[in-house]
């Protein structure tokens, strides 16, 4: 989960938006994703895409089956559609909606205005505390020493 924390920021501070990805199964990493919508111009580069992009493709196989994301951030509908639709076992991340909403980083108002519910959740979805606040992240508050 650190990890994925530590990619999001390392996005920023590049220039990109502070989100990363890593897809693994069990403990093995099997790819990571960083944010590349301001670079790509493509609004399909969430983190998470492109960590399944990276991965399927190390695979050569598009299923997601037994494979879990760690998250930077709650997973928008695009990016949570393409873990279910696809079998991923579950997924796991640092700082939820709520979060991201003071830095318009939310992606709250897309589950609305789709009508989504996690209620059930389509499969596990865990907050994992990585002891980075929001606003080291997010905000101006400084990133912790390593
Ligand atoms: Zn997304």
């Amino acid at each position: 989960m650190r990890l994925a924390v530590d990619l999001a920021h390392a996005n920023r501070l590049k220039g990109g938006r502070p989100f990363g990805a890593v897809l693994a199964q069990g403990n093995e990493i099997i790819a990571t994703g960083v944010n590349e919508i301001i670079a790509s111009h493509d609004p399909s580069t969430h983190a998470e895409m492109q960590a399944i992009r990276a991965g399927t493709q190390k695979r050569a196989n598009p299923s997601l089956a037994g494979l879990s994301i760690y998250a930077s951030g709650h997973p928008c509908p695009m990016c949570l559609a393409a873990l279910v639709m696809n079998g991923a076992e579950q997924v796991f991340f640092a700082f939820d909606n709520q979060d991201a909403a003071p830095y318009g980083l939310s992606s709250e108002s897309s589950y609305q205005r789709l009508r989504l519910s996690l209620t059930p959740q389509p499969l596990p979805i865990t907050r994992i505390d990585t002891g980075i606040h929001a606003a080291q992240l997010y905000g101006d508050e400084a990133w912790p020493a390593a």
